[in-house]
């Protein structure tokens, strides 16, 4: 709702305050939280889906927060976003996320989000070789997933970044693709490494021909441009044959394993084919 003017609001919406209030606290505690490292990174794992192998990692942020327990990124990485505290956060993430890899008993992939206003900072190539230095992870094991929101707003800067990424050595996957409005159109304009499958088109793949023509035209669309594609949000065995079956080279969701902290991961590195 609206101000219509002034005093005119409060008498109608008693909840508005302190909404506007609790905001305002979680925007200060946020930035307390980034400057005091409340965060934890959790990480999925990600399988080959022939071999059912792990092929590595995606890095998942949590907040820590001291009032509330552990909140998921929907709950702060939007505010983190608006506040300009996501730069902060985001490079103390990247550090985490590839020192945290370079400790991993096997030389798998760690996959790390990017949110659209970290890409629009000029030294991002510097920050990432400089997390790389920092953990001397090879560049080859760090993949950084970008979502359409990146390229919306694209400009000629945005593909300098992703060359100079790339000449990094380390791989860029498109994330949640087919959501957006113009997802084709940056496959050709962009170099990708690899294309993640949103989970909205996996979960309906058992009962929906649709979804499953879908899945395997974008799997076949990835082989041809010679991008690997995962499929995102798997959560049951049909789901994990449909995707197979229909293509895709990776996969990734609650039927392999939830995001879990990285003391928690040596399980999945003493069983590698688990499956
Ligand atoms: P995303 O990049 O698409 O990450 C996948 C999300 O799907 C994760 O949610 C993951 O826990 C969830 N997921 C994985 N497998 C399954 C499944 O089988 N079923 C279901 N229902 N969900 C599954 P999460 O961890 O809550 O993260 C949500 C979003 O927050 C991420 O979506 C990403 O956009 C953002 N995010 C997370 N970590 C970071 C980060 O470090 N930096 C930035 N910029 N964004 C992040
Ligand atoms: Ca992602
Ligand atoms: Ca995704
Ligand atoms: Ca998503």
């Amino acid at each position: 709702a609206k101000m219509e003017g002034r005093g005119t609001c409060r008498s109608f919406e008693p909840g508005m305050d302190a909404r506007l209030q609790e905001r305002r606290q979680l925007e200060s505690e946020l930035a307390i939280g980034v400057a005091n490292e409340q965060f934890v990174v959790y990480y999925q794992p990600l399988h080959d889906a022939k071999t059912s192998k792990l092929t590595g990692f995606e890095a998942l942020v949590r907040w820590n927060h001291p009032r509330l327990g552990l909140l998921p990124p929907s709950e702060f990485i939007p505010m983190a976003e608006e506040t300009g505290v996501i730069d902060t956060l985001g490079e103390w993430i990247m550090l985490r996320a590839c020192a945290d890899a370079a400790k991993w008993p096997l030389p798998v992939k760690v996959a790390v989000n990017l949110s659209p206003a970290q890409f629009k900072q000029q030294g991002l190539p510097l920050q990432v070789a400089a997390a790389l230095a920092a953990s001397n992870l090879l560049p080859s094991r760090l993949e950084l997933e970008i979502t359409e929101s990146v390229l919306l707003a694209h400009n000629e800067n945005t593909i300098t970044t992703l060359h100079s990424l790339r000449d990094l050595g380390v791989s860029i996957a498109m994330d949640d693709f087919g959501t957006g409005y113009s997802s084709l159109s940056y496959l050709r304009s962009f170099p990708f490494n690899r294309i993640k499958i949103d989970r909205s088109f996996v979960s309906l793949m058992c009962e929906s021909s649709e979804s499953r023509a879908i899945v395997k035209a974008v799997a076949e669309l990835g082989s041809t441009l010679g991008m690997t594609t995962t499929a995102e949000g798997v959560e049951t065995e049909d789901q994990f044959r449909l995707v197979r079956e229909n293509g895709c080279t990776d996969v990734q969701g609650w039927f392999f394993g939830r995001p879990m902290p990285a003391s928690e991961l040596h399980t999945l590195f003493e069983e590698p084919e688990q499956r």
